[in-house]
């Protein structure tokens, strides 16, 4: 018998942990994420694993505190930002904390609810619109399962099947993120962004985790491989050492230009997190807004009125506001010309002392 539920989410990174954890218990609700918890070789989200101090706050609402097993080594306070084009280095004081985010998305789930069903390992694999509600298709334990749920909560990041599924001809620009692993050769850890207008208006980035280096960037979709391995080579006379990776992701990372690019949902769906184009167009944090967006969108439910969509819609305009602002700060860190003359002003810059 085809089981039925008030809600199926879909996708437990940290705005579908948000959601499901804050949600009334009265609901019968599934969640579904395709991640393992323990496997290192399943799925893990590809991330640089920062987080940022809007991430903080936003986990300070719900005082939490997070456990030192979470963390990496080393916690890094500046960032060695280059740019190839204007070939210069300037070092700026950040507050990240630097963590392993499958270790943290699981230290999220394991904060859901016992009344939340969580069927971790389960990839869905189609959703369509049937009697008043969704028929969702997955894969799990090696069988194909079929469940039926009134209402369902996109919350499986950029490439959101719900999205895709249900709001087809809605668009978002999207980068190709690609993310190395490598032996940690370098003699000092450091976390380092790249600027190199010739392959990519957005960035790259370079980080110490453990006895790891990633190195990751996000490129143009048609691009981005080419631009990897391209940026990769320049950075080697720069003291990189960027051979023989131990681990390649790819995912993308969208880029939202504006209010009309965020895709709320509707009609019993609902996206929330990265899903919905909640993602700064400036530093790709995205962690803050999914947790804010989950929240947000548990309480829309647990109000009980007839449709969470515009309560939840009304309420995301905080969150639109605080993007818009990281829009308005995008072209001083991206425009070649103003970029270069920030940097140049060592304006907010740091001296570093050997
Ligand atoms: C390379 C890279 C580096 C980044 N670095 C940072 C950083 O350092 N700091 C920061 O704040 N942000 C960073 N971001 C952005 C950030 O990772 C995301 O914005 C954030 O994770 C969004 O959270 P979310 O819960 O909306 O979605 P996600 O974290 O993407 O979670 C989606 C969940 O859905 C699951 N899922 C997806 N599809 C399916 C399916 N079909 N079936 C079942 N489950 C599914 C996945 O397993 C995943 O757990 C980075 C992004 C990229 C691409």
């Amino acid at each position: 018998m085809q089981r039925s539920y008030d809600i199926a989410i879909i996708g437990l990174g940290p705005a579908g942990a948000l959601f499901a954890t804050h949600l009334d218990k009265g609901f019968k609700t599934i969640a579904l994420d395709k991640k393992i918890p323990q496997a290192n070789d399943g799925f893990q989200k590809p991330c640089g694993g920062l987080l940022a101090p809007d991430a903080q706050r936003a986990l300070s609402r719900f005082n939490m505190t997070l456990p030192k097993e979470i963390l990496v080594d080393p916690q890094i306070f500046a960032v060695r930002t280059i740019d190839l084009k204007s070939n210069l280095t300037r070092h700026y004081q950040r507050h990240y904390i630097n963590l392993d985010r499958h270790k943290f998305d699981m230290w999220l789930v394991g904060k859901i609810p016992q009344h939340v069903e969580v069927d971790s390992g389960a990839t869905c694999t189609d959703i369509a619109r049937e009697n008043g509600g969704f028929r969702i298709i997955y894969t799990s334990d090696g069988a194909c399962k079929t469940i039926w749920a009134r209402r369902i909560v996109g919350a499986d990041g950029a490439n959101s099947i719900v999205r895709r599924a249900l709001f087809a001809d809605f668009k978002i620009h999207s980068y190709l993120a690609i993310q190395q692993w490598f032996a940690n050769f370098h003699d000092t850890p450091f976390y380092s962004c790249i600027f190199d207008p010739d392959i990519t208006d957005s960035y790259a980035w370079g980080l110490t985790k453990d006895s790891h280096f990633i190195f990751g960037g996000a490129f143009p979709v048609k691009t981005g491989k080419q631009g990897f391995e391209t940026l990769k080579q320049k950075l080697a006379p720069r003291g990189f050492h960027l051979d023989n990776p131990v681990k390649t992701e790819a995912c993308l990372a969208l880029r939202p230009f504006g209010p009309r690019n965020y895709c709320y949902g509707g009609k019993d769906a609902f996206l929330i997190g990265e899903a919905a184009g909640f993602i700064s167009p400036s530093s790709l944090e995205g962690i803050s807004y999914a947790i804010d967006s989950g929240y947000l969108l548990s309480q829309c439910f647990n109000a009980r009125g007839d449709d969470p969509y515009w309560p939840y819609r009304r309420g995301t305009r905080k969150i639109r506001l605080k993007l818009l602002s990281k829009y308005f700060k995008r072209p001083f860190i991206y425009q070649p010309l103003a970029r270069k003359m920030v940097m140049k002003s060592g304006l907010a810059a740091i001296s570093i002392i050997d």
